[in-house]
C-alpha cells in the first residue's frame, strides 16, 4: 500500500491563488459550464477578492466543471512563488505570464504528486533513488521564471517520469492476491462492474465515463489517467489503489461509504 506522503503544496489552496482557474483556462457551454468562456478572460462569476460569487451553487447553477477542478496547487505556486504575488489585474504583461506558466505549472505538479506517491511505496524502495532524482529535477523545473515554464515542453521529461512510474505500478499490482486483470487503455464507459474484485488491475488510462463500480475492490490497483467522470463508486473501496486523484475523485459519485486513500478528501457534493 501506498504511504500517504503527498506534500500539501500539492493540494489546491484557493486563498493563495489569485483564481487563475477561473481567469486562465476557456471552458465551453456544456453539462459541465453554463456559458462559454475564452482562457484569459475573467469568468463572470469572479469576485474582486477572487473568490467565487457563486460558489455554494455551483453545480445547481450549471458550473459542475468548477467542482471537478483540481489544479494540484499550480495556482498557488504560480501566484505566490513565480510571480511573486503579483496579480493579474495589477499588468497585462503579469497576466500574460500568469496564464501561460499556469497550465504547465499544473502538469509539473500533476508529476510531482505521482513521484511523491511512489516515493511512499515500500515495494520500490530500489527504485527509491531514481525517483528522487527525478522528484527534485521536476522541482526545479518548477522553480523556473514565468517566462522558461510558458516555453516548456513537458512532454520529454513526462516520458521519463512514466517510464518509472509504470516499474511502480508492476511492483505495486504484484502485491494484490490473484492476478489483476490488464485494462490498460480499455473502453469500459458504462461498464457493470459492480462488486468485481478489480485488485491488482492496471487500468491505466482506460475510459470508465458512468461506469458501475459500487462496492468494487480496487485496492493494488494502477488509475493513473482513468476518466472516472460520473462512474458510480458508492461503496466501492479505492484505498490502497495508485496514482488516485482528487480530480478523478471529485468527478466521480461516491457516497459516505466510499473508501480513499488518506490523501484525498470526500468531495462535498458527494452524498
Ligand atoms: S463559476 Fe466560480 S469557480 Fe467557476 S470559473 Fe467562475 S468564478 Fe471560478
Amino acid at each position: 500500500m501506498p504511504k500517504p506522503s503527498v506534500s500539501s503544496e500539492l493540494v489546491s489552496d484557493c486563498s493563495r491563488c489569485f483564481g487563475l482557474c477561473c481567469v486562465a483556462l476557456p471552458f465551453a457551454a456544456s453539462s459541465d459550464f453554463a456559458v462559454d468562456k475564452r482562457g484569459g478572460t475573467p469568468c463572470g462569476n469572479l469576485l474582486e477578492d477572487f473568490g467565487c460569487g457563486i460558489h455554494p451553487r455551483l453545480r445547481v447553477s450549471g458550473f459542475t466543471g468548477c467542482t471537478v477542478y483540481d489544479c494540484f496547487g499550480a495556482g498557488q505556486k504560480v501566484s505566490q512563488e513565480t510571480l511573486g504575488g503579483t496579480t493579474w489585474r495589477d499588468s497585462p504583461d503579469v497576466a500574460r505570464e500568469m496564464f501561460a506558466a499556469f497550465p504547465v505549472m499544473r502538469q509539473l505538479h500533476e508529476l510531482l504528486w505521482y513521484l511523491e506517491e511512489s516515493l511512499g511505496v515500500r515495494v520500490a524502495e530500489q527504485l527509491r533513488p531514481d525517483l528522487a532524482a527525478l522528484r527534485d529535477a521536476t522541482l526545479r523545473l518548477t522553480e523556473q521564471s514565468a517566462d522558461v515554464l510558458a516555453g516548456l515542453d513537458v512532454g520529454e521529461h513526462r516520458d521519463r517520469v512514466n517510464g518509472l512510474l509504470l516499474q511502480v505500478s508492476e511492483r505495486f499490482r504484484g502485491q494484490a492476491p490473484g492476478r489483476g486483470r490488464n485494462h490498460h487503455g480499455a473502453d469500459l464507459v458504462g461498464a457493470k462492474l459492480a462488486g468485481r474484485d478489480l485488485r491488482g488491475a492496471n487500468l491505466r488510462g482506460a475510459w470508465l465515463i458512468g461506469a458501475d463500480l459500487r462496492k468494487a475492490d480496487l485496492r493494488w490497483a494502477d488509475l493513473i489517467g482513468v476518466d472516472l467522470r460520473g462512474a458510480d463508486v458508492r461503496g466501492a473501496n479505492l484505498s490502497g489503489s495508485l496514482f488516485l486523484t482528487q480530480f478523478q475523485v471529485n468527478a466521480a459519485r461516491g457516497d459516505a461509504g466510499t473508501m480513499l486513500p488518506a490523501t484525498l478528501t470526500r468531495p462535498s457534493h458527494w452524498a
